[in-house]
C-alpha cells in the first residue's frame, strides 16, 4: 500500500513562532503519519527553470524572508537530507523524460521547515526538496508528481507545500497567524477547488485561471498553487481526499491542507 500524499498551505513564517490552529493541525498530521523513510517536498519557495532536487546530506535552514522578528532567523530545522532519495527521484523523472538536476548545496526553505517544525518536531525524518517551475504551469507539475509517485510505495511521503490562495498584495499583515474572516472570493475559490478535488476533475483544476471566478485573483503568480498539482499527480488516481485544514488567515490566505489517501 503506498503512503498517502499531502498538500499543505504553509502560511506566514510567523507560524514558526506562533503555532496557531495550523501548527496544531500540522502536529496532528505528523502524529497520524508516523515516521516515513523520508519526506519529498515540492515547495513554492524554490523556483527554477528546470526541475531540481536538493541533494545535500545535511541541508542548511534557509531564512528566505525579510522584516520578521530576530527570533525567527535563529530557528534551525536540522533534519538530515536523503541524497539516495534525491538520486532515486532523479532516475524516476528521467525515465519520464523530465529533464532534472540535483543541487548538492540547496538547504530547506520555510515552505518546508515551518510546517515540519510541528509535524516532525524531532527533525529526525530526512527531507529532500524539489523545486517548482512557474513558467511551466499546472500540467507540468501534475506530470512531475506522476513521475515521482512510485516513491510513495517506497515509504517516502510526498508533500506539496504552497497555498490554496496567495494574494499578498491584499494581505493585511504578513505576520498574521490567527483564524479570521475571509474575503468572499477566497471562500468561493476554496470551495471550487474542493469540488474539483472531490470529483477528481484535475483537467478543470488545471484551468483554474479561466474556469474559476477567483483563481487569477487568488494567485497573481502561480508558484504557490503549483505544489498542489505535484501532490495530486503523485496521489493514486482514485485517491480519497480529506481536507484537514480549511481556515483563512489575514483575510486572504486560505490555509487548506489535504490528505490524498489510496483507496481502502
Ligand atoms: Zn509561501
Amino acid at each position: 500500500m503506498p503512503l498517502p500524499v499531502v498538500f499543505l498551505s504553509h502560511g506566514s513564517p510567523m507560524h514558526a513562532l506562533e503555532a496557531g490552529a495550523a501548527g496544531a493541525a500540522w502536529a496532528a498530521l505528523g502524529r497520524r503519519l508516523g515516521r516515513p523513510r523520508a519526506l519529498l517536498i515540492a515547495s513554492a519557495h524554490w523556483e527554477t527553470a528546470r526541475p531540481t532536487l536538493g541533494g545535500a546530506a545535511q541541508p542548511a535552514t534557509i531564512h528566505d524572508f525579510y522584516g520578521f522578528p530576530q527570533a525567527l532567523y535563529e530557528i534551525r530545522y536540522p533534519a538530515p537530507g536523503a541524497p539516495e532519495v534525491a538520486r532515486r527521484a532523479r532516475a524516476l523523472l528521467e525515465e519520464n523524460r523530465i529533464d532534472v538536476e540535483i543541487d548538492e548545496a540547496r538547504g530547506l526553505d520555510h515552505g518546508a521547515w515551518a510546517p515540519l517544525l510541528y509535524a516532525w518536531p524531532q527533525a529526525d525524518v530526512p527531507v529532500v526538496q524539489v523545486s517548482v517551475q512557474p513558467a511551466r504551469g499546472p500540467r507540468h507539475h501534475l506530470a512531475l508528481g506522476r513521475a515521482l509517485a512510485p516513491l510513495a510505495r517506497e515509504d517516502v511521503l510526498i508533500v506539496g507545500s504552497g497555498h490554496l490562495t496567495h494574494n499578498l498584495r491584499e494581505l493585511r499583515s504578513v505576520r498574521e497567524t490567527g483564524v479570521g474572516p475571509a474575503e468572499p472570493y477566497v471562500d468561493e475559490f476554496q470551495e471550487w477547488v474542493r469540488e474539483c478535488i472531490g470529483t477528481h476533475d484535475l483537467d478543470r483544476l488545471c484551468g483554474y485561471r479561466r474556469l474559476s471566478e477567483g483563481g487569477a485573483r487568488a494567485h497573481p503568480t502561480e508558484e504557490h498553487f503549483l505544489p498542489l498539482f505535484v501532490a495530486l499527480g503523485a496521489a493514486a488516481p482514485d485517491y480519497q481526499s480529506e481536507r484537514l485544514i480549511a481556515h483563512v488567515e489575514g483575510g486572504v490566505l486560505a490555509m487548506d491542507a489535504y490528505l490524498f489517501a489510496p483507496p481502502a
